[in-house]
This record gives C-alpha cells, structure tokens and sequence, in this order.
C-alpha cells in the first residue's frame, strides 16, 4: 500500500467493503490489494513486513503458475489516448518474458502446492514458470459502448467476465492463469480513481460462470500527471502506469485470487513492501518502469532476480 492518509485508507477499505465483500479476510486489513497513489518517499525502500509465506496449501488459484495476460481497454472513450497508454501497455507485456526480463523473473521463486507458512518452495511444489515467450494472451478494444464515468467494483468485475466470454475462456482451467486487465480510458473513475482518491490500482478476484476470474482495475493513471504512481522522477507520462502494473501484475501472478497466496506479517503481498522501488527494464519492445518486489531470497526489495 501507499497510503495516502490512514483516514484515507481506512474509507477506501470500507467503500470496498461495501461494494463487494468477497471475503472475510478482506475485511481485516485496508485494501491489501491495491497499489496506494500516494507514499511517504522518505521511508525506507523496505517496510516492516519481511518475508512473504504461503497463506494456502491449494492447487489452484494461489499462484499463476504460467501467467496469461489479457488486456481489455474498456468503453468508446479509448477513441482518445493522449498518452499513448494502449501502445504502451501491449508493449510492456509483448516483451515481458525470457532472458531479457531479469525482472519477472523473481517471481520464479515462490509457488503454490505446497504447506501453508511455507517462506522456501520445496521441490515438490508447483512453481511459477518465468514466460519463454510473452505472456500477452489477447487485447480487447470493447468500445461499443461507453465504459461508464465511475465503473464500481462490480462493473469492472462483471467486464472481467465479458472477456473471459470474448475471449473464448469459458471454463475455470484456463481462466487458473488468465488475467483480465481491465484498463480504464482517461477522464474516468473507477472505483473512484483519481487525485483525490487512495489508489493507483488494485487486484481481485470474482466469481462467473466461467469459474473464478481474476482481474485488475487499471485506471489511466496518466490522468494524474508526471510522477504520480512511481518513484522515478523521469517526467514520462507512462512511467506511473508501468510501475502500477506491473506491481499489480506480480500480485496477481503470486496472488491470483486473494488472499490464498503469498503475503508478508504486515498482510502486504510482494509489491506492497516494494513501493519505493522503481527501475527501469530494457526488453526488445521498449524500456519500461518495473516496480521492485519483495523477494524472500534475497530478503529484500529487489528489481531483478
Ligand atoms: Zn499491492
């Protein structure tokens, strides 16, 4: 989290709450799965939480063991991109896999099919697989129709569902790696996004009929203006979305239907011990604003591994 203020915080957890209680769990920490707009830079790049442990032993849904990406750029509104978001994005994960991604590659440490409590994956489990190729599955335009000004949790939820349909994932088995990023057009807000509210973005999971889905709320954080949502002080417009995204899309991969995964002592999950780390990454399609993630290896925030 980046809090913002903890009053701030703790209303954004109860609007949550309110909109969709998918958890007992949930209601015990302030929105855990959400990359916080705004953080106290002076602080230490690694909070108090540590390392992260298995919260499950499940088979499925604790991990995504061999990440799909789908992105869906929601509502007529995408007609305007001022900041180049859609390009940016299906870049970022075009080339998000193999030898030139030292960054995803921290992720190859953690698994599911294992003990709950478990800090070391043992051999046994079934691990996160680093992509050989990119992990971008599918890109939606669904501009049929206006995405709408404030979509609430369960709208975003329920287009999450319109893409696994479009897509063709109609049962649970692939939608046990599928993520649906549902990425918001500027001048909206979902969920409330915006510079007066708490978040950059956040991550869930829902229930369908195509089984549980798991997926983003991605706002157009270029919105908010140079600097917001990272550390970098590069004045790109894109930085900020890069590092909410891929923060995001760590926590899903080693989260994917909250909170059976992995979390530190504080309820953080592998980004959100990390925010006051940013670096950029250099894949074949571009450099980009990779968000640190704690890695319980190296016992530290880290932006490669
Ligand atoms: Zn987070």
């Amino acid at each position: 989290m980046r809090p913002l203020r903890i009053a701030i915080l703790a209303a954004a957890a109860l609007t949550v709450l309110a909109a969709a209680p998918t958890s007992v769990a949930e209601a015990s920490s302030a929105a855990p799965h959400a990359k916080p707009l705004h953080v106290d830079k002076s602080q230490s790049k690694a909070a108090s939480g540590g390392q992260l442990s298995l919260q499950t032993n499940g088979t499925q849904g604790v991990v995504s063991p061999a990440p799909q990406v789908y992105l869906v750029f929601w509502g007529s509104q995408w007609s305007s991109d001022p900041a180049g978001v859609a390009a940016d994005m299906q870049a970022m994960f075009q080339g998000l896999y193999g030898s030139a991604d030292t960054w995803g590659s921290i992720m190859s440490q953690y698994c599911e099919n294992a003990p709950a409590g478990t800090v070391t994956c043992p051999s046994s489990a079934t691990f996160i697989q680093h992509p050989q190729s990119s992990p971008l599955a599918g890109v939606w335009f669904d501009n049929a129709s206006a995405e709408p000004r404030k979509a609430t949790k369960n709208q975003l939820a329920a287009e999450a569902a319109n893409a696994a349909a479009h897509f063709g994932n109609t049962t649970q088995a692939p939608n046990l790696n599928a993520q649906y990023v549902i990425v918001s057009p500027t001048g909206t807000h979902p969920d409330g996004f915006g510079p007066h509210g708490s978040f950059c973005a956040w991550h869930d999971k829902t229930s369908s009929s195509y089984g549980t889905l798991a997926f983003t709320n991605l706002p157009y954080v270029p919105d908010l203006g140079a600097g917001a949502c990272t550390t970098l002080t590069d004045g790109r417009l894109l930085s900020g979305i890069e590092s909410t995204e891929t923060h995001e899309y760590a926590e899903t991969v080693t989260d994917f239907w909250p909170t059976a995964g992995w979390y530190n002592s504080s309820g953080g999950e592998i980004g959100d011990e990390c925010v006051n780390l940013d670096a950029y990454l250099t894949l074949s399609t571009g450099t980009f604003d990779v968000q640190g993630l704690w890695s319980n290896k190296a016992a530290a925030c880290v932006t490669s591994g």
